[in-house]
């Protein structure tokens, strides 16, 4: 069976997962596995009667004391086990930060090659393949494994999630033994800010404001924007080094990658470094009063204007429309 290994916090799953179960429905069809297995660890039962619920045939939970908050060591184990227990050819994670750490060390202990952030799968010449962006977006690669099990870490929004299917599937408690020695490093606390707005790397509308909106204040604008259009809030590594936003906000190689379906920055100059965080957006849309700034080289859409200006009537006319 494909596995995919997906995310809960405070009893819900995480976006990622729906699209995780959907890429491995996907990766199913493509080498004629016979199933799909979902494997939960570390959650409640509310997370993983919603797993049962997402479209796969199988979902495996792993819970107990040495799973209660994520030990890496601990975690790869389980992952492994589970990977055995469906004879899994494929092992799925979010490329996320919990997806991009647990990944390579399950790679590593299984032997197995990793396809990282892919954004596409297909069966290239019987192998399964992979798309994804390098160089900030100006290359496509595409690539092969060519190892009995692969792994790949699945871009954020890149496959829709997939829909409840009914009945739910069967749901199977895997026994994972740790050698408490064995685990060098547990995440003993995690501090969540009070969100009102979704979660950058997951949001599928992000607005974000740089140096170019003149003073921190100025950013109420961004947020009422962001608001309206139930978006995330980004911004650039110079406006946190100056105080202005937090670093949980930053895009970019030194921040976040974002994929969402509409990136709108406004006074964003489009520095290689930022832009390496926005190549997965489907569209982008950029205000800045510079025609020749950078951002607009990668923009669909762009206006040439002041970012105070043009930002009230954005404002106003996405209120009136609805
Ligand atoms: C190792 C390293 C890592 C880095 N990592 C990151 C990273 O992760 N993320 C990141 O974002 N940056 C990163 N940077 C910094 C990056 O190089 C840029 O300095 C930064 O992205 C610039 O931010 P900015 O676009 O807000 O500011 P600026 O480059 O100063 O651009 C401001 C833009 O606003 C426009 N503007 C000015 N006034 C107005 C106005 N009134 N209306 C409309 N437009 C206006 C200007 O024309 C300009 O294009 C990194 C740099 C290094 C060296």
């Amino acid at each position: 069976m494909i596995l995919a290994v997906l995310e809960a916090s405070d009893g819900s799953l995480k976006k990622i997962s729906a699209e995780l179960a959907a890429a491995a429905r996907k990766a199913q069809a493509l080498l004629g596995a016979d199933g799909v297995a979902l494997l939960l660890i570390g959650a409640d039962d509310v997370a993983a009667d919603a797993a049962c619920a997402l479209d796969c045939d199988l979902c495996l939970t792993v819970k107990g004391e040495a799973f209660s908050g994520y030990a890496a060591e601990a975690w790869a184990a389980a992952v492994v086990q589970a990977a055995k227990d469906v004879s899994a050819p494929l092992i799925l994670f979010g490329s996320t930060s919990f997806g991009r750490d647990l990944a390579p060390r399950v790679a590593g202990l299984m032997e197995a090659g990793l396809l990282a952030d892919v954004a596409e799968l297909t069966l290239e010449d019987g192998h399964l393949a992979a798309a994804r962006s390098v160089y900030s977006g100006k290359v496509n690669a595409r690539l092969a494994s060519l190892s009995a099990v692969t792994l790949a870490t699945v871009r954020p929004n890149a496959f829709s999630p997939a829909g409840s299917a009914a009945p739910q599937a069967p749901r199977r408690e895997l026994e994972v033994a740790v050698d408490p020695a064995s685990v060098h490093c547990r995440a003993r606390e995690v501090r969540r800010q009070a969100a009102t707005r979704p979660e950058l790397t997951e949001a599928s509308v992000v607005v974000a404001g740089g140096r170019g909106l003149k003073d921190p204040e100025n950013f109420h604008l961004i947020e009422e924007l962001a608001d309206l259009l139930g978006a995330a809030v980004g911004t650039t590594r110079a406006t946190v080094d100056a105080g202005w936003r937090p670093h949980s906000e930053q895009i970019g190689q030194t921040g976040k990658n974002i994929a969402p379906a509409l990136y709108i920055n406004v006074g964003i100059s489009g520095a290689v470094q930022h832009i390496s965080g926005v190549f997965g957006s489907r569209t982008i849309v950029s205000v800045n009063r510079d025609a020749e700034a950078p951002i607009f080289k990668i923009s669909d859409y762009g206006v040439v204007g002041d970012a105070l200006e043009i930002l009230p009537h954005l404002i106003e006319e996405v209120r009136r429309l609805g």
